[in-house]
């Protein structure tokens, strides 16, 4: 896509946006030049789902872009992101947690990530349980992660045309958000995508990722 045309869909989008809500640019898909003429503009937060793909546009962009990994994380590829990842949002295991806690206490970096809350009702948007998310925070604030800091929730709404659904949906985890809000000094709740956005920043939403506003539709 054209940056005229990027540039036109990013003011589009922040004019619909409170200036506390953070954008996150979703760049899957869309080569690194799109990536670089969002940067020209200013924008500074990107995400992306695949490791792999990650990886390559990290190497050829600028060092000071803070990159989220949105996607489902395998354990044996969180060392390949440690070393510069701003925040991994996508956080859905026990198992995942320790794993980015060893690796971050190898690169001597507090790695900071959310808890994928699933809230959808799909089977395949993942993410934990209300009750697994307790859990863990109970054991996070006993210490044991020490190179961790859980500074929040990400949730991905059911793909549908019903907006109450969609509503409910955001209720629910922005319930959650606030009942370990204070306890856990959180700081940020991810929803919204390009097709809920609005609705989720109606619903206390702090960052929205968004993609195919802003990059158009994937292939
Ligand atoms: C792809 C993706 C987005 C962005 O989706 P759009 O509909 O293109 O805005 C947001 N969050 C997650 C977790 C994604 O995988």
């Amino acid at each position: 896509m054209q940056s005229e045309l990027l540039k036109k869909n990013l003011i589009e989008i922040k004019k619909k946006l409170p200036s506390h809500v953070n954008l996150v640019a979703v760049s899957k898909t869309h080569p690194a030049s799109a990536v670089e003429a969002l940067y020209n503009m200013g924008q500074r937060k990107f995400g992306e789902n695949r490791v792999q793909e990650l990886l390559e546009k990290q190497e050829q962009l600028p060092q000071d872009i803070e990159w989220h990994l949105i996607g489902h994380l395998q354990t044996n590829k969180v060392k390949f992101i440690t070393p510069f990842i701003a925040l991994i949002e996508s956080v859905d295991s026990e198992k995942l947690l320790l794993e980015i806690d060893r690796q971050a206490a190898i690169k001597h970096r507090k790695i900071k990530v959310l808890l994928q809350i699933k809230i959808a009702e799909e089977d395949t948007k993942s993410g934990m349980d209300a009750k697994l998310a307790e859990e863990l925070l109970e054991k996070y604030q006993s210490g044991i992660f020490e190179n961790i800091k859980i500074v929040g929730l990400m949730g991905m709404a059911t793909f549908t045309d019903n907006a109450d659904q969609v509503r409910n949906e955001f209720r629910y985890l922005k319930n959650l958000y606030e009942k370990w809000k204070d306890k856990y000094q959180f700081d940020t709740l991810s929803m919204g995508m390009s097709s809920d956005y609005e609705i989720a920043v109606n619903f206390g939403s702090t960052s929205v990722r968004v993609g195919s506003a802003i990059f158009g539709e994937r292939e």
